[in-house]
């Protein structure tokens, strides 16, 4: 096959979620379509249900969860389908955001009876930042959720897309009799059925008088009312408009029940886009061109203490990827070949010879990689579009054995490569401020400095809301605010100078008073 066919056969995606929506649940059914999976259960939720700080087994046990559910590669309809799974629990929304530069579209999946919840808007806002395309699945229709009228709605304001309901709900809860598919004209009826793929079809005409028959009369006007409202309300779908991130279709079903599955699914692999080209900072790399290109967008320590080294998850974005062959890590200026990359294909781990566009292909890595890292075959460029967001919690690492600051310099560098949390440094004192999202991650980075570097730490939290990224119009007004700064400024792991605030005033006061300066909530800013 030619590598233009291999590209138009992959697509690559993530489902978003609030937790508990149903994420782990629809990624199990779409497995099942796939047959990389035989029996429901079979996939984990990553999820961390317990914010028992101190239960760190169980975070070990959901981080080698996450690994093997990382990435899953099925097929169908003669298309290579890879889901990128995203941790759900807002401590790790970072490595959420940073999959989410890995993928080509997305679907969103939304509890009927929640509406649009934080971590749903969060997860759009990044979505938008790339313009991803975005399908919508309203789930737990059996269950007695909002008007849906008022969720699409809820979905234009919150969440700043235009949305186009492609199917529509008979009701919903206990007296929820299916969906209406508006393009296919066709009446799914709802039973409940965990195993079976197939739901009850009939074709129909809304004008048609068995509607009737079907529904009874009171269902069958709602239904019609509802539906001249849809078409007269929302614009027609637009595979232009989906593509460029600006109008998502919204399907409704329950994914417990299997329900909605298979329109969603088949729609998917319709529109859905094919691997895209990606922007550097030198050019944008089509995936067409002959030559190999790759980022990482992901690293996970490695569970096996025999084996300490890392895995790096890199998204091949333009050419091929051959195993044992040498390619440019940009950042260290040098070659590095691989023996043995290995595929997610039916949840295993097997060795990938060869791999294309849209394929995500796991490295052994024994540190010479940090996020965000670009491979190619010679040319020197990087990929964009892997930012660093404002941490929330800022607290200082103390070293609480002089004999090993070593250990706890090298464990806290690679740790933070891994863009478990970001590090930066104060440089009067030299002190080192660990920046995150969520406590749970303090916890983890502490366990995993005493287990896997032998160093013990202890944090003192800091009164910092935000760090901003600063850039200047020119530079002598840059080192006056760094120097009038003093102890606000830090500086990121590329020594990019930052402000850290304690509060949104704050940041608006220096703002206004130092026009020349330019705050950045991201670290991507070029
Ligand atoms: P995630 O946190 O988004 O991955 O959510 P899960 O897939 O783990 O689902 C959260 C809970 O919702 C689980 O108890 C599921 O069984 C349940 N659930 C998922 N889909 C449906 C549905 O269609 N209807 C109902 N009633 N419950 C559902």
């Amino acid at each position: 096959m030619s590598n233009i066919e291999e590209i138009k056969k992959r697509r690559t995606f993530a489902i978003i979620s609030h937790p508990d929506a149903g994420k782990t649940t629809l990624t199990e059914k779409l497995l099942l379509f796939g047959g990389a999976i035989q029996t429901a259960g079979a996939v984990k939720s990553n999820k961390i249900k317990k914010t028992a700080t101190s239960d760190f087994m169980e975070i070990e046990k959901q981080r080698g969860i996450s690994v093997a559910t990382s990435v899953m590669t099925f097929e169908y309809r003669d298309l290579l389908i890879n889901i990128l799974d995203t941790p759900g629990h807002k401590d790790f929304a970072e490595d959420t955001y940073r999959t989410l530069t890995a993928v080509d579209s997305v679907i969103l999946v939304i509890d009927c009876v929640k509406g649009v919840e934080e971590q749903t808007e969060r997860l759009m806002e990044v979505c938008r930042m790339r313009n991803t395309p975005v399908i919508v699945f309203v789930n737990k229709l059996d269950r007695e959720g909002r008007n849906p009228f008022e969720l699409l709605d809820e979905l234009e304001t919150k969440l700043g897309i235009r949305v186009r309901p492609l199917t529509w709900p008979i009701n919903m809860g206990a007296d929820f009799k299916g969906v209406y598919s508006l393009f296919e004209e066709k009446l799914y009826f709802f039973k409940i059925n965990k195993t079976k793929i197939e739901s009850n079809v009939v074709e129909i005409n809304l004008g048609d008088d068995k509607l009737e028959e079907l529904l009874g009369l009171k269902d069958a006007i709602q239904l019609t009312e509802d539906v001249e409202l849809v078409e007269g309300v929302y614009d027609e779908f637009s595979n232009e408009a989906y593509a460029k991130g600006e109008l998502a279709p919204v399907f409704f079903g329950s994914a417990i029940n299997n329900f909605g599955i298979k329109e969603l699914l088949d729609t998917f692999c319709e529109i859905s886009p094919l691997p895209q080209p990606r922007a550097t900072d030198v050019r944008e790399v089509e995936p067409t061109e002959s030559k190999f290109s790759g980022f990482i967008f992901k690293i996970h320590a490695n569970l096996d203490p025999r084996h300490r080294d890392r895995i790096a998850f890199l998204r091949i974005c333009s050419g091929k990827f051959e195993r044992r062959t040498f390619y440019h890590h940009v950042r260290l200026n040098k070659d590095v070949r691989f023996a043995s990359p290995f595929t997610f294909m039916a949840s295993d781990k097997s060795v990938m010879d060869e791999g294309f566009p849209g394929d995500v292909v796991g490295l052994y890595d024994t540190g010479n990689f940090k996020i965000g890292d670009t491979l190619t075959e010679g040319e020197n460029l990087n990929f964009a579009g892997i930012p660093s967001f404002s941490p929330e919690i800022f607290k200082e690492l103390i070293n609480l054995d002089p004999m090993k600051s070593k250990q706890l310099e090298k464990g806290i560098q690679q740790l933070t490569d891994e863009g478990v949390a970001q590090l930066f440094n104060l440089d009067l004192g030299n002190r080192k401020v660990v920046g995150t999202v969520g406590e749970l991650q303090f916890d983890v980075i502490q366990y995993r400095l005493e287990h896997e570097y032998g160093a013990k730490c202890r944090w003192v939290p800091m009164n910092i809301t935000r760090a901003c990224w600063l850039t200047a119009d020119e530079k002598p007004a840059m080192d006056e605010f760094i120097r009038l700064k003093g102890n606000q400024i830090a500086f990121d792991k590329d020594r990019n100078p930052v402000f850290f605030a304690e509060s949104d005033w704050m940041i608006r006061m220096n703002r206004e008073n130092n026009p020349k300066i330019h705050f950045h909530f991201t670290s991507e800013f070029k």
